[in-house]
């Protein structure tokens, strides 16, 4: 089957009892058992396993091409479960630009458990060098965020095969419909289905996804089922209700996308434009081997500075100032005031999240915003 269908069709089971063409939402968090003591529903409580949750799992592992994934109440939680999976004392790798929540979910929580060295992922040679005798996870995450550099997933994986090394791939701003992570060779795909597959900016999320079943996953299952970061029924039955859209939804995005990028690279108060599906993007070359689209995300410098910046973001109509990503609506925000003081982030710039409204509203916006 092909992604559209998958999507629509392997996370939906029609009710066998009321013939429900849409699965109905199953709150019950416990289930009855058999004469036998036995599990005939085959579900025994809802922690552990639930009709809802069980459907989005199966549509998430089909559309990364899979064999199992697990959902989580958060993107952090799904990343959390990878960090917790290791054996304490492990080293992990992780780009120096990787999404804030989860490398200060690294640096703060899983303090004196684990090492981590954060490195440039487009410099081979630094994360070969980066390796250490206990190096048990190289997480990647590419398109990255806020500046969408493009790491070069075979090469990495390459390099982490021959010493060992689990790949985890935070596969967030590409989703499945325009990078497949795990036919790259990586072992497990995260996301934070909070933004693309939800696609709504109406339920938090998170998933990951296994290349096959090995000791690592049940390991990922186990601690899944023990410290609960489970998603509620009803989050499970919108997610999986926003994924049957999300490949068109993408298409759209990256659309619209694509000619605001453009569009703001010929504009005089933008100094430079951060968009992989640019020619003048520094890694196009490798987005190009990787990826079958370019997604709905893009950063911009504003020229001048800080002062600018804010400037024009508090100029926009149709943009809505606001973290957080992926759904319908246009969002615009300055990066470096939610990542905090210690943020590399440059201070002129701004991060776009391109929505589905119509493109000449959103380029209109941006001409008065950022006209003087
Ligand atoms: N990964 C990326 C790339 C993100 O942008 C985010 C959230 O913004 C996360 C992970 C964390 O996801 P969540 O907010 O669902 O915990």
């Amino acid at each position: 089957m092909k992604i559209e269908t998958i999507a629509i069709h392997a996370g939906n089971n029609i009710d066998e009892a009321s013939r429900a063409v849409i699965q109905p939402i199953t709150l019950s968090t416990t289930f009855e058992r058999g004469p036998e003591g036995d599990y005939p529903g085959g579900f025994i409580y809802t922690r552990a396993g639930n009709p809802n949750r069980q459907s989005l799992e199966q549509v998430l592992f089909r559309l990364e091409g899979g064999a199992d994934a697990c959902a989580f109440s958060s993107g952090n939680a799904a990343g959390g479960c990878v960090f917790q999976a290791l054996e304490p004392g492990s080293h992990i790798i992780a780009p120096e630009d990787m999404y804030h929540g989860l490398r200060n979910q690294i640096n703060e929580v899983f303090r004196g458990i684990h090492e981590v060295t954060y490195v440039d992922m487009m410099d081979l040679e630094k994360v070969e060098r980066s390796i250490l005798p206990n190096t048990k996870l190289i997480w990647l995450e590419t398109p990255s965020n806020p500046l969408l550099k493009i790491t070069d997933i075979k090469a990495i994986v390459s390099i982490a095969k021959r010493n060992n090394i689990i790949v985890a791939c935070d596969n967030t701003f590409a989703t499945p419909l325009f990078q497949r992570p795990l036919e790259l060779g990586c072992d497990i795909v995260m996301h934070s289905t909070t933004k693309y597959l939800g696609g709504h900016s109406d339920v938090l999320g998170g998933a990951l996804i296994t290349k096959e079943q090995n000791a690592f996953w049940t390991r990922i299952r186990s601690i899944h089922e023990l410290s609960g970061a489970v998603p509620s029924p009803f989050d499970c039955f919108l997610i999986v209700r926003g994924i049957k859209t999300f490949p068109y939804r993408m298409r759209g995005h990256a659309e619209n996308a694509l000619k605001i990028a453009r569009y703001l690279e010929d504009h005089p108060s933008v100094e430079k434009v951060f968009y992989p599906g640019l020619e003048s993007h520094p890694q196009h070359e490798i987005a190009k081997t990787q990826m079958q689209g370019w997604g709905g995300m893009l950063s911009f410098l504003v020229k001048g500075g800080v002062t600018e910046a804010l400037q024009a973001i508090n100029k926009v109509t149709i943009f809505t100032q606001a973290t957080s990503l992926g759904g319908v609506e246009s969002l615009i925000e300055h990066r470096a005031s939610i990542e905090g003081p210690q943020t590399k982030t440059p201070q002129n710039l701004l991060r776009v999240s391109v929505g589905l409204e119509n493109v000449e509203d959103l380029l209109k916006d941006l001409d008065q915003a950022l006209s003087l």
